[in-house]
């Protein structure tokens, strides 16, 4: 039988390779989910007669638009813009807007596919989608932001709407962007409602949202540590990106008695061994998020060594935790981690480690917690958004926080519980694949062949 599934699943895999042969990054999440899924295939065959695989890996629906506007000098840019709802299976589609160049439909529609079992395991009613355009934002004044912004929306806005899709932010997308989208949103479609979530607290946002993400990473690592009788109190961190992420990670983490001793960008990384804290931190927080700075900035205000090219994961640590993008672990830096006494993986970023990095931290023993499963607590705040809008009250800051803490702590014991289930105890990539998978899958059924 479970060659049979086997065989099954490397068939999915294959044909979503042989139908879009130039998205290696949607190839690379579709493989990782995938291969987990076999306990459960195997057990309950209806999803393979109903080929829910078949129909999760095919976005319900894929917009790719062009984004005209013009620069400070006068000079014509054109972008490319996109929005893939991936599945609208438990809910409006949701799920952020990244500006990078990197993006292109298959970084979109990998993006996409991990938030559908992301915002599964929140237990809220939130389908999954993902947009954004290959926008650099860097260098960019304000002006053209707003320009960019009030094209990419003048196309999105017929797409998208409270009830049938809700973007929000993600990379190079944050309160400003936001802010920039929402005014043409709501200029277009002569309404003011929840369409985008991250919004200013004054016209509709959360309070907790911008720290959601971060806060929640560190509510997941506290309950990984637990298994093991541990705490954050002393373990030192090593963490890669510094905007909304990583900055509020690091505010939590430190608040727990932990030390981050790193952050880094594309160009290298910093070391600052005690540990990043105080003004330090106040002078980190709006360094990306608001002035989109590189990180090299950091160690010249501080005086401190700049790491030119390499990453940060060469640094002796207890945990790691990549906060910026796919890919930025791969399995060399895993050794590295390993051999320097690193015990404990947590990704707050979306599909930063490599496959080989997975294998290796599994060979070694290390505990490692998904992305889709760690860094949920943002989308589950901007859940929280969505029905205090619908509601039209604000809950307080210790309110969500409170909501957001008990989320992170029932995926953490939805994923054990999971692995546990289906025979792999204490394996939180398999938990989290298989909790996601059947809730979507099972409301793909009772909804029949759509
Ligand atoms: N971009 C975030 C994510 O990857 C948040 C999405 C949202 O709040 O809708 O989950």
């Amino acid at each position: 039988m479970t060659t049979q599934v086997d065989d099954y699943i490397d068939a999915i895999v294959e044909d979503v390779k042989r139908r879009d042969p130039d998205q290696p990054e949607f190839h690379q999440a579709v493989e990782e989910v995938a291969h987990s899924l076999a306990p459960v295939l195997s057990q309950r065959p209806v999803y393979r007669e109903m080929r829910v695989l078949e129909r999760m890996v095919e976005p319900e629906r894929a917009i790719h638009f062009r984004v005209p506007w013009m620069d400070d000098e006068g000079v014509v840019q054109v972008n490319r813009g996109f929005r893939v709802q991936m599945n609208g299976a438990i809910g409006p589609y949701k799920g952020g807007l990244r500006f990078a160049p990197s993006v292109n439909l298959g970084v979109m529609k990998f993006l996409a596919f991990e938030q559908v079992f992301k915002n599964a395991l929140t237990q809220l009613p939130m389908g999954g989608g993902k947009g954004g355009a290959d926008f650099d934002p860097r260098g960019k004044s304000d002006a053209e932001v707003m320009r960019f912004c009030q094209s990419f929306m003048t196309e999105l806005w017929r797409y998208i709407g409270p009830n049938t899709d809700v973007p929000a932010g993600d990379i190079g997308v944050g309160a400003r962007e936001v802010g920039f989208m929402f005014g043409q949103y709501k200029r277009l479609a002569a309404e003011f409602t929840g369409v985008l979530t991250g919004k200013k607290l004054d016209w509709g946002g959360s309070l907790m949202r911008p720290e959601a993400t971060g806060y929640g990473t560190a509510y997941f690592l506290a309950e990984v540590l637990a298994t093991d009788d541990t705490t954050l109190e002393g373990k030192t961190i090593a963490i890669s990106g510094y905007g909304n992420v990583g900055a509020f990670f690091i505010e939590k983490a430190n608040d727990l008695g932990a030390k981050v001793v790193t952050i880094g960008d594309e160009f290298g990384f910093v070391h600052d061994p005690d540990g990043i804290s105080g003004d330090k931190l106040e002078f980190l927080k709006p360094l990306w998020t608001i002035h989109r700075r590189p990180a090299k900035d950091y160690a010249d205000e501080f005086g401190l060594k700049w790491v030119e090219g390499k990453r940060p994961w060469v640094v002796p640590c207890d945990v790691a935790v990549p906060t910026a993008t796919q890919n930025e672990l791969d399995g060399a830096s895993a050794e590295a981690l390993i051999a320097n006494g690193c015990r404990y993986v947590v990704e707050a970023a979306n599909m930063p480690s490599t496959p080989e990095a997975i294998a290796a931290f599994s060979a070694a023993g290390v505990k490692f917690g998904p992305g889709k499963a760690v860094n949920a607590g943002g989308v589950a705040t901007s859940g929280l958004e969505m029905s205090q809008n619908s509601l039209r009250l604000n809950w307080t800051s210790e309110e969500v926080d409170a909501r957001l803490h008990g989320i992170m702590k029932g995926i953490h014991r939805t994923c054990l519980r999971a692995a546990e289930e289906f025979g792999m105890a204490g394996d939180y990539v398999a938990g989290a694949n298989i909790a996601g998978f059947t809730k979507v899958a099972d409301a793909m059924l009772d909804q029949g062949v759509v």
